[in-house]
C-alpha cells in the first residue's frame, strides 16, 4: 500500500532530477521509485517531499536532496549482499533506500528522538534488514565491523581513522568531508592497507558532531 502512494511523483522525480543528472544504476533508480519519501519528512513538508531540495527534519538536521541520496547510493557500488554501515540515520530515508540495495544496513544516530522516529517509519514499512543504534558515529560500530560499504550523512573535517579501519578490504566509503561551505563528497576505496580517495562532487551537509546528544 505505502509503496503505491504517490508513485507518479516518484517516477517524475527520478526522471527529472536523478536520471536526468546522470545516475545510471538501474537498482538505485528502482529504489528511488520505490521508497515512499513522504513518510520520512515531517507532515508539514509532505507536499514538498518529492521536490528537488533538502528538507528540515527537526533538531537542526535535514533530509538530503533526492539526487544526493541517489548519487551517494550509486557511488557505493552495491550489488546486493553487502554489509553496510551508515553514520547519521536522520529520518531513516537513506537507510530505507540502502536496505533495498544491500544485504544489511547498520545505522548509528546521535539524536535519540530522530532515531526513534526513523525506527517507527522503517518498521511501518516492514523493512527488516536494518539495525539502528543510538551512539557516536565517530566510533563507527566496531562489534559489527568489517563493512563492505560505509556512508556518512554528516560531514567530518577529516575522515576518522577509526571509521576507515572498519572498512573491509575492497570496501568503499562515501562521505562529505570538510568545513561548512567547502565540503567535497569523496569515495575512499580500501586496498589492503592503502586507501584510495576520489573527489566526486561539491556538497553542503550538516556537520558531524561528537558524542550522543542530550536533547
Ligand atoms: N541520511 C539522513 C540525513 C540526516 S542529516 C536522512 O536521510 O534523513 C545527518 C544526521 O547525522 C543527523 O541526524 C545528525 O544528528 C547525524 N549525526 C551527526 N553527527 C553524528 C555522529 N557523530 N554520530 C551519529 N550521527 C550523527
Amino acid at each position: 500500500m505505502a509503496f503505491d502512494e504517490r508513485k507518479d511523483e516518484r517516477d517524475f522525480m527520478v526522471r527529472s532530477q536523478i536520471a536526468a543528472r546522470g545516475v545510471r544504476d538501474r537498482r538505485v533508480l528502482e529504489a528511488m521509485r520505490k521508497v515512499p519519501r513522504h513518510l520520512f519528512v515531517p507532515q508539514s513538508y509532505g507536499a514538498e517531499a518529492y521536490d528537488d531540495y533538502p528538507l528540515p527534519i527537526g533538531f537542526g538536521q535535514t533530509i538530503s536532496q533526492p539526487y544526493i541520496v541517489a548519487f551517494m547510493a550509486e557511488a557505493l557500488l552495491l550489488k546486493g549482499e553487502e554489509r553496510v554501515l551508515e553514520i547519521g540515520t536522520g529520518s531513516g530515508y537513506q537507510t530505507a533506500v540502502l536496505s533495498t540495495l544491500a544485504g544489511n544496513i547498520r545505522s548509528v544516530e546521535r539524536i535519540a528522538a530522530l532515531l526513534e522516529r526513523a525506527r517507527a517509519t522503517l518498521e511501518s514499512l516492514k523493512i527488516d534488514n536494518v539495525e539502528l543504534r543510538l551512539g557516536d558515529g565517530f566510533f563507527g560500530w566496531i562489534e559489527k565491523a568489517p563493512f563492505d560499504a560505509i556512508i556518512l550523512s554528516a560531514a567530518p573535517f577529516d575522515i576518522p581513522a577509526t571509521i576507515l579501519r572498519q572498512l573491509a578490504d575492497g570496501g568503499r566509503l562515501v562521505a562529505p568531508v570538510g568545513p561548512s561551505g567547502a565540503q567535497t563528497l569523496v569515495r575512499v576505496t580500501r586496498r589492503g592497507e592503502h586507501f584510495d580517495t576520489e573527489a566526486l562532487l561539491d556538497v553542503a551537509f550538516v556537520p558531524m558532531r561528537p558524542g550522543v546528544s542530550d536533547i
